[in-house]
C-alpha cells in the first residue's frame, strides 16, 4: 500500500446523507437533482446554462454534434490530453489536427501554432485547461473571431478556476466539464455542458435525451403527456444519484481549492531550487483548481522518468503521468502532423505528484526530500 496516494476522495457524511435522502424520495433517474445541480453550477459559473451529462466525453460529443461539426471537418486539438479531448472529434467523423503547447513551463495549446494549423476545413479549436491553469484564451478567442472557428473548452480540471478573473469554460461557445471520481467534483461518472447560447442549451438538451421533446420527469409530474423526437439524440443523461452528489461536491469546492491551493504553496517552496525540474504554470497568480500537480524532469526521457517513478513507488508516494501523447496512440498514429516536440517530452519526461486538499504540510515535505534525494542520486 502506498503511504501517500496520488488523489484522495473529499467525501464525508454530506455524501452520504445526499444520496440517502434521493433513494428515499424514490426519484433516482434525471430529475429535480439534476435541475438544481445544473442551476447550482451556472450560478457559480456566471454563465446562462449548464446541461447536466453523463461524463465529459458525452459533454464534447454533444458539443461537436450541436455545433454542426462532421465529416470532412478539422478540429484543432492539444495532443498533452486526455484522449477523450482527441476521440470525441472522432466521433463525428472529422478529423483531429494535433497541436503542440507552449513549452515545459506551460503546458498548454501553444496560440501561436493554432493559427499556422488552419485551412479551409478547420470548423473548431477544443482547448484543456491542463490541472485548472488557462490557456491563453484572449489570443484564442482573438483568432477564433478572425477566423470564424469555434471554441470548445474542455474544462474538466479546472472548474472556478478562473482566467483574467472569469471562470474557465465560460470563454468559448462550449464548456465542458467532468465528475469522475478522480476529479475535483467526484459523482463516479458525471459531468456539465455550459453555454451562454440559448439555441446551444436547447439542442443539446434534446441530444442529451434521445431527441425527445419532454423527459420522464416531466411526464410523470403530469406536466406534458407525450413527446415528439425531433433528432437523433442519445441517452446521455446524468441520474439524481449522482447529481446528489455532485451538489455537495460543488458545495464544499471553495474550501477545497483552497487547501489545494496552500498544498500547491508547500510544493513551489520545497521544489523551487531544485534544478532538475520544471514545475509548469510556476508564475500563476489566478485562481486554480489545481486538480494535479505536475513537475517535469529536465535533461531527461521516458526511461529516466519511469525509474524515477518506480524509485517513488518503492518510498511509498504515488505518482501518475498526465499525459501520454495523444499522436502517439495506435488509432491516432497514421495521422499526419507537425512538430509536436514539446507534447512529446512533456509525455516522456512529466511526473504528477500527489494532490488533494487533505495533504499536509509534513507530506509535502517528505515527498519532496525523497523526491530531491533520487533526483541526486541519479548517475
Ligand atoms: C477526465 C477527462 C475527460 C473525460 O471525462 P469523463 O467524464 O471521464 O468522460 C476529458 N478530458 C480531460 C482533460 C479529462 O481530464
Amino acid at each position: 500500500m502506498y503511504n501517500i496516494p496520488l488523489f484522495d476522495l473529499n467525501y464525508d457524511e454530506n455524501e452520504l446523507q445526499a444520496v440517502t435522502e434521493t433513494l428515499a424520495s424514490k426519484w433516482i433517474s434525471s430529475g429535480p437533482k439534476c435541475r438544481e445541480l445544473e442551476e447550482k453550477f451556472s450560478e457559480t459559473l456566471q454563465i446562462s446554462y449548464a446541461c447536466a451529462v453523463s461524463n465529459c466525453t458525452a459533454a464534447l460529443h454533444l458539443a461537436l454534434c450541436v455545433l454542426g461539426i462532421g465529416e470532412g471537418d478539422e478540429v484543432i486539438v492539444p495532443s498533452l490530453t486526455f484522449v477523450a479531448t482527441v476521440n470525441a472529434v472522432r466521433y463525428v467523423r472529422a478529423e483531429p489536427v494535433f497541436c503542440d503547447i507552449v513549452s515545459p513551463m506551460d503546458i498548454t495549446i501553444d496560440v501561436k501554432k493554432i493559427e499556422s494549423l488552419i485551412t479551409e476545413k478547420t470548423k473548431a479549436v477544443i482547448v484543456m485547461h491542463y490541472a485548472g491553469f488557462a490557456c491563453q484564451m484572449q489570443e484564442i478567442m482573438r483568432i477564433a473571431r478572425e477566423r470564424h472557428l469555434y471554441v470548445i473548452e474542455d474544462a474538466c480540471h479546472g472548474p472556478l478556476s478562473e482566467y483574467q478573473g472569469k471562470k474557465l469554460g465560460t470563454f468559448g461557445d462550449i464548456g465542458c466539464f467532468s465528475f469522475f471520481s478522480n476529479k475535483n467534483i467526484s459523482t463516479g461518472e458525471g459531468g456539465m455542458l455550459v453555454t451562454g447560447s440559448p439555441e446551444i442549451d436547447k439542442r443539446v438538451r434534446l441530444m442529451r435525451s434521445h431527441g425527445m421533446t419532454t423527459m420522464s420527469y416531466e411526464r410523470a409530474k403530469g406536466h406534458s403527456a407525450s413527446y415528439d423526437v425531433k433528432e437523433l439524440g442519445f441517452n446521455y443523461r446524468l441520474d439524481d444519484i449522482r447529481a446528489s452528489l455532485g451538489i455537495v461536491q460543488l458545495e464544499k469546492l471553495a474550501f477545497d481549492l483552497k487547501k489545494r491551493e496552500k498544498v500547491r504553496e508547500w510544493y513551489l517552496t520545497y521544489l523551487k531550487d531544485m534544478e532538475g525540474i520544471w514545475i509548469p504554470f510556476a508564475d500563476n497568480y489566478e485562481l486554480s483548481s489545481n486538480y494535479i500537480m505536475p513537475v517535469v524532469l529536465k535533461k531527461s526521457d521516458y526511461k529516466k522518468r519511469d525509474h524515477v517513478r518506480k524509485l517513488l513507488q518503492e518510498q511509498g508516494i504515488q505518482t501518475s503521468v498526465h499525459y501520454p501523447a495523444a499522436h502517439r496512440f495506435s488509432i491516432y498514429q497514421e495521422l499526419p502532423h507537425g512538430n509536436l516536440q514539446n507534447s512529446e517530452y512533456v509525455a516522456d519526461c512529466e511526473i504528477t505528484l500527489p494532490m488533494y486538499g487533505k495533504l499536509e504540510e509534513s507530506d509535502i515535505v517528505f515527498i519532496c526530500r525523497i523526491f530531491r534525494h533520487i533526483l541526486e542520486e541519479l548517475p
